[in-house]
């Protein structure tokens, strides 16, 4: 092996020689020095010399102080004024032995010393450690690097054991150069790195995850692979990085022509998401590199949906999904995922290029509808239903890109059917691998509850697998046992409609009977079978059906009322005259309306199994009563039951003495606030006007 001097950078050979003409050794060091007995160009070029920092900056006409502290200069080689290039540049390190390494990381200490030997003597491998004098053509190899460089070893200088107590990091050193130049690693140098893996365990995941990435970018990174797996030292970098579904990948990784978070891509490529994204996160990838790697991850798992059907349809939804997803464009994230396709091995990747140009995907974006579109001309209601139907949408575009017009996917939007059909989706989907839930019933009851028919008059009938919300209460609990022995909520539900017809004529009655637990769905699962706070979530779904389904306003808003207070009508004797005042307040003094409440609070009591229709519902009686006196309950302030004056009120009737809206009109008002607050007697137009002509004079 011999250096080809034409290979060495003219100006790097010049700054030896000033060196050295100036009293000081000069040396090139480390990967140049090897790279040139390998015969290839070295990409830079790291100098050493005996000169301190300070003698090395008197030599030269321009320096920079880029590495000071470790005794490294930055030596301009540029001609006098021009900026300096990147090739101009060298870095001149003078010769140091490093003191103990107490933390595995770095030394305690570095020392200047004027022996290259010594110098060498600190570095990780025998072929990194040649230093090479091109001035007078003068290879110094203490450690038998170029005998290493020709047998192929990656050997550590010196004692390895103690190489690799030193700094962690050299473990991966050795993987990564093993995996570049395709050498064996000595086995003493490779049962020193088994040896030392909790010293690798201390350095900073950041310099593992460039180590790996460093080898995963290698000719050849099975090779380094294969050893760090083969000492324990992949293991350190996280637990999915033990199992064999890693190490399965190794071989595809060097098959590989994508970039490195497609490379990363193919090592996790075995491994679920979640797994993927957490191990990802432990070793510090940047937020970009994460995405570009679930990115392919996920698209793994839509491109096998194409695969088992390679059709035009199939291949235009992969398309789209590449569209939706691509973290940088769509053809380099294809091509990105082509890539690793072939690397590991999915089959239907030639169909797929064959479709390329004329299966075009359609973006998210380009659906010809929105939400708002939703809202303001079908009534929908804010909230996740809408991104649900859009969803589905979107789907039937992707299946005939022709119903990609506004006025065609409002009339989609528009089927009740669509809706239906979400809600029978999830709920046979559901069937199909149905959880073991003790309030689960029967797949035939379920099936029945489903299909038995609501019929309320006027034309306005469905099936509770017509409405999504309704449907899925088939899954849900309908609370604790104690009070609910029928367990499953739609069958509850289907109770109460039955109690409901049974206590009264009037259908709107039934409506809010049958509807008022819909928020039992949404409350929180980790608690069920109990339902706390299902009162509250009921109200927008039970706005939602009635808006869909069209039934009057009245009865919309008495469900609503319904929805949000049955509890209380339950609980009756627990509740505060305040309480009982607002719950009045809410029927604005319709004894009428007041009373299908009743009866709705008491259909859903006796809509039980387990005896509760024998039991009398004395609530009714005991609120009726109240609800007769409640001129002498206090009055609560609340949104519905405000104020009996307003700012409007205030500004009438003193702007003439200089009131304008501003802070004085506010303290005004919230003075009289505080007062009916204390007093709510006080609420009154008149009384309040008083209070304020008093106040404001
Ligand atoms: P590359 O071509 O990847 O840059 P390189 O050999 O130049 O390879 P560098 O990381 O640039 O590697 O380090 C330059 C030199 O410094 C190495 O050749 C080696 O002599 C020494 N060195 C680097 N890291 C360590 C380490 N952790 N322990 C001991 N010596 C090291
Ligand atoms: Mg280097």
């Amino acid at each position: 092996m011999k250096i080809d001097k034409s290979k060495i950078s003219t100006k790097a050979i010049s700054l030896c020689r000033k060196l050295q003409q100036a009293g000081f050794q000069a040396y090139l060091v480390g990967g140049c020095v090897r790279d040139l007995l390998l015969g290839n160009t070295p990409k830079d070029w790291d100098i050493c010399t005996d000169a301190k920092p300070e003698q090395t900056k008197k030599v030269f006409d321009r320096t920079y102080d880029t590495g000071i502290d470790h005794g490294t200069i930055s030596v301009s080689m540029a001609d006098p004024g021009v900026t300096p290039a990147p090739s101009d540049l060298f870095e001149v390190t003078t010769f140091r032995t490093e003191g103990q390494y107490s933390d595995g990381r770095r030394p305690d200490s570095v020392a200047f010393v004027t022996n290259i030997d010594e110098d060498l003597a600190r570095r990780d491998l025998s072929i990194n450690a040649i230093a090479y004098d091109p001035v007078n053509d003068k290879l110094i190899d203490p450690f038998g690097g170029l005998k290493d460089l020709e047998d192929k070893v990656i050997r550590a200088v010196g004692d390895p054991d103690e190489r690799f107590a030193e700094d962690g990091l050299r473990t991966m050193r050795v993987a990564r150069f093993s995996a570049r130049l395709g050498f064996e690693v000595d086995p003493g140098t490779e049962s020193a790195i088994q040896n030392n893996l909790d010293v690798l365990s201390r350095v900073s995941k950041e310099r593992m995850r460039d180590e790996l990435t460093k080898t995963l970018m290698t000719g050849s990174p099975s090779v380094g692979l294969n050893i760090l797996h083969r000492t324990g030292a992949l293991g350190v970098l996280g637990p999915v990085f033990h199992g064999t579904a890693i190490t399965n990948t190794f071989q595809m990784i060097d098959q590989c022509e994508g970039s490195l978070e497609t490379k990363m891509a193919v090592l996790l490529s075995e491994l679920d998401r979640t797994a993927v994204e957490k191990s990802l996160r432990d070793l510090k990838f940047s937020n970009t590199e994460i995405k570009k790697i679930l990115f392919l991850n996920s698209a793994v798992n839509e491109f096998k949906k194409f695969s088992s059907n390679p059709d035009p349809i199939m291949a235009r939804k992969f398309f789209s999904f590449v569209m939706n997803e691509a973290p940088e464009g769509f053809d380099k994230s294809l091509s990105e995922f082509i890539y690793l396709a072939v690397a590991i091995k999915l089959s239907g990747v030639d169909q797929l290029k064959s479709l390329l140009s004329n299966s075009k995907g359609i973006s998210r974006k380009e659906l010809n509808i929105t939400g708002d579109d939703l809202i303001k001309t079908l009534n929908f209601k804010p909230g996740p239903k809408i991104k649900e139907v859009l969803n589905e949408l979107y789907a039937k575009v992707l299946d005939n890109p022709e119903l990609n017009e506004k006025s065609k996917l409002l009339e989609l939007a528009g089927q009740f059917q669509l809706l239906a059909a979400i809600a029978l989706n999830n709920t046979i989907r559901k069937f199909a691998n149905k959880p073991n839930h003790p309030w689960r019933l029967s797949d035939q009851e379920e099936e029945d509850l489903l299909n038995k028919e609501f019929d309320f008059g006027r034309g306005i009938k469905f099936k509770a697998k017509d409405i999504p919300e309704l449907a899925t209460q088939v899954e849900v609990p309908a609370g604790p046992e104690q009070y609910h022995p029928e367990k499953n909520q739609l069958l509850h539900n289907n109770l109460v409609f039955d109690e409901s017809k049974k206590l009264s004529e009037d259908p709107m009655v039934w409506f809010a009977a049958l509807l008022h637990d819909l928020g039992k769905s949404y409350t929180d699962k980790n608690i069920w079978p109990k339902q706390h706070g299902h009162e509250e979530l009921s109200v927008p779904y039970v706005e939602r059906v009635s808006n869909l389904l069209g039934v009057p306003e009245e009865w919309k808003e008495f469900a609503k009322l319904v929805a949000q207070n049955h509890l209380k009508c339950h609980k009756a004797k627990e509740l505060s005259p305040k309480t009982l005042r607002k719950l009045f307040d809410s029927f604005k003094g319709s004894k009428q309306l007041f009373n299908a409440y009743l009866t709705s609070c008491e259909a859903d009591a006796k809509g039980r199994l387990g005896g509760y229709a024998d039991k009398p519902y004395d609530q009714k009686q005991y609120l009726t009563e109240k609800f007769d006196q409640r001129e002498t309950l206090p009055i609560v302030l609340t949104p519905e039951n405000k104020l009996a004056i307003s700012a409007t009120d205030l500004l009438k009737a003193f702007s003439d003495r200089g009131l304008s809206p501003g802070p004085e009109l506010g303290n005004l008002l919230k003075k009289i606030k505080e007062m009916v607050a204390q007093d709510p007697s006080l609420n009154d137009h008149s009384k309040l006007m008083d209070l304020a002509r008093k106040i404001y004079s």
